[in-house]
């Protein structure tokens, strides 16, 4: 049977970041059960680097994003990955907004965030050119990202470092044994078997199936999965913005806000909407909710070139409140050598080289 030191299950940013960061010290095998790796939640996000302003204190979310974020802004500089560090202008429309985003202002202070800055009345229309707004926070650390660019630079290390990272493979199961597990892949259609000393659990939305297929683990340590969309739509013509527009938060999501892409293309979303099954099918009977929510801010959006495009899934533990991300080791489930990665939502992008790190550290512990 082969041999390797460490499986990893998914080629999405986290599993590939991992499998980077691994590499460097021990002999990784990184499985993709699609022909082509980042084709789940890893394409189909906003490709913005968050400066970790509004996750809770002492959370994993909060510290993995600060942390992640200057990781990324280095290794692109490294690996040539193309990155723009445009700045986001966080706004309010009115009084109890403002209020609103001074409590943001001082939950980034707390999470090591502090270079948020309240925009002079001045100064706003550059920053917040024909906006309705009557306060503004700017945040110069956020960012923009090429992710596709960013995988294809952890492959590349992956493979540096003597590794392999394998499509078309799919993990079916794995039995522990004293040395650690026997895992049962399905390559191209064919059964093989593998035995590995670690075994990490990265696949996303199907990280909850995946652990469902682990020999010996506790079923009541799995946190439920819910399916969360979110959608965007382009905005086809010129525009008048240089960085990142966000609206005051709602619940689940970070608002109909406003972002770029690297061919600085406005697009405008992810909202949220709990849905059933794995489903990216996009509805552009939504596209009169998003006009409301972005001519609340935007009065000038000419929604006939406003068009419905992609949709995202977020892998929620949830349906109401806050959630943190979920990296269960031994001290967990009792399993030696497994690590389980749940509810990688967002600040995911962000965060991959930290999580990577953390886990790293977490094999070690
Ligand atoms: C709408 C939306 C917007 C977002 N925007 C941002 C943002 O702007 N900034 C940010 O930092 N984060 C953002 N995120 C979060 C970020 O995209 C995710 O946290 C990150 O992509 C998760 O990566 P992953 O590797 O955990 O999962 P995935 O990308 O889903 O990868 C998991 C991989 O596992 C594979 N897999 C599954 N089962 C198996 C199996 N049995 N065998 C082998 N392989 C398997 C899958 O095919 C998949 O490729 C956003 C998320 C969403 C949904």
């Amino acid at each position: 049977m082969d041999k390797v030191e460490t499986l990893v299950i998914g080629a999405g940013v986290v599993g590939l970041a991992i499998g980077a960061e691994l590499s460097q010290s021990q002999n990784v095998l990184v499985i993709e059960q699609n022909t082509h790796f980042g084709e789940h939640t890893s394409s189909r996000n906003s490709e913005v680097i968050h400066a970790g302003i509004y996750y809770p204190k002492n959370s994993l979310k909060a510290s993995l994003c600060v942390q992640g974020k200057a990781h990324l802004y280095k290794h692109c500089q490294a690996f040539h990955v193309p990155v723009k560090p445009i700045g986001k202008v966080l706004i309010a429309q009115n009084h109890d907004e403002a209020e609103k985003l001074e409590a943001i202002r001082l939950q980034a202070l707390n999470n090591g965030v502090d270079d948020l800055v309240w925009l002079s009345k001045q100064s706003q229309p550059n920053y917040a050119p024909d906006l309705n707004l009557c306060a503004a926070l700017y945040s110069p650390s956020t960012g923009i990202i090429d992710s596709h660019q960013l995988m294809c630079s952890f492959i590349t290390q992956i493979q540096q470092n003597q590794s392999l990272y394998v499509a078309n493979t799919r993990f079916v199961k794995a039995v522990p044994d004293e040395n650690g597990f026997v895992v049962y892949l399905s390559c191209n259609g064919e059964e093989m078997q593998l035995h590995c000393k670690n075994l990490i659990n990265t696949a996303g939305l199907f990280a909850q199936d995946i652990a469902h297929h682990i020999e010996g683990i506790n079923h009541a340590l799995i946190p439920e999965l819910r399916y969360c969309r979110g959608q965007y739509f382009t905005y086809q013509g010129k525009h008048p913005f240089k960085h990142l527009i966000y609206p005051v938060p709602e619940q689940h999501g970070l608002g109909i806000h406003a972002t770029l892409d690297m061919a600085n293309q406005l697009k405008f979303g992810p909202d949220t909407e709990f849905i059933d099954s794995l489903n990216y099918q996009t509805d552009a009977t939504q596209k009169a909710k998003f006009v409301s929510a972005i001519k609340r801010y935007w009065p000038y959006l000419d929604e006939t070139k406003l068009h419905c495009d992609y949709a995202g899934i977020r892998p929620k533990l949830t349906l109401s409140g806050q959630q943190d991300f979920v990296i269960q080791t031994e001290l967990q489930h009792g399993i030696t050598g497994l690590v389980n990665l749940f509810g990688i939502e967002s600040p995911g992008l962000t965060a991959s080289m930290a999580i990577a790190k953390h886990v790293k550290n977490a094999m070690q512990t």
